[in-house]
């Protein structure tokens, strides 16, 4: 267990260390109670692909929310098979399955912060439960939230969050991609730059902002995994803190 002074010195010393540098770190000080999240997109590729020359049995977390593309799915199949990976598909809680299937087309678009809460960040919080630590792909440079996170980042119940690929630029995983020939997500090709739920994706202009696409027109940016909503527990405080509009119903 890393006092929070480590942590601190370490997160530190880490800012100018390259991801695989952070990456062995870590799976050899937390493993085997470490994992990795993935959204199989394109800019998710340098990390799984560095992961998994580390270790190749890492355990990758991928949120199956059954509101993705098809292509997704396909593409995070093909990946898995390729590279030999042990991804487990995370699931809402099915306790909640009636209410979703209720408001499955509505949901998204009407609430979009209990819709993440639901299908992202309970389940990761569920599948965390008994980890030490968690490899997130999270850059800085992505959202202004995520410009502010720390390489080391100790969260209230003693999980520790790393975010190895922080200091990485959009150019810098267009430049990994290439020189490792690596896979790219086929909706890259169409526009599509930040790939996440299809009600919450839009293509978006080759010189815009990857995160453009995602929540589009809303001020949404962010689904909660890398927020003070992962920090909630249960869905009543999330209904209070981030004023859910649909009423829930049994
Ligand atoms: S990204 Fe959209 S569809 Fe996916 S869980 Fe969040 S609100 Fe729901």
């Amino acid at each position: 267990m890393l006092s929070t002074e480590e942590i601190k010195r370490l997160s530190d010393e880490f800012e100018t260390k390259p991801p695989q540098e952070i990456l062995k770190w870590a799976l050899d000080t937390f493993w085997p109670e470490i994992a990795l999240s993935s959204s199989f997109q394109t800019q998710s590729m340098p990390l799984l692909h560095m992961a998994s020359r580390i270790r190749r049995d890492v355990l990758i977390f991928f949120l199956d929310t059954g509101y993705h593309f098809w292509d997704t799915l396909i593409f995070r199949e093909q990946i898995a098979s390729k590279w030999q990976l042990n991804v487990l598909d995370l699931y809402r809680d099915t306790r909640w399955d009636a209410f979703v299937r209720q408001h499955t087309r509505t949901l998204p678009m009407e609430d979009p912060n209990l819709c993440c809460f639901l299908h992202k960040v309970q389940p990761m919080q569920k599948a965390l439960k008994d980890m030490q630590a968690w490899i997130s792909g999270i850059r800085r440079d992505q959202t202004s939230v995520r410009s502010q996170a720390k390489i080391l980042e100790l969260q209230e119940d003693g999980l520790l969050k790393i975010n190895p690929m922080l200091n990485w630029t959009k150019a810098d995983v267009k430049r990994y991609v290439k020189e490792n020939n690596l896979p790219t997500h086929p909706l890259l090709d169409k526009g599509y730059r930040s790939i996440g739920c299809a009600p919450c994706t839009v293509a978006t202009g080759l010189n815009d902002n990857e995160r453009t696409g995602r929540w589009n027109g809303r001020s949404k940016t962010e689904c909660g995994l890398h927020t003070d909503m992962f920090q909630h527990k249960n869905i009543a405080e999330v209904k209070q803190d981030f004023q859910l509009d649909i009423s829930l119903r049994k």
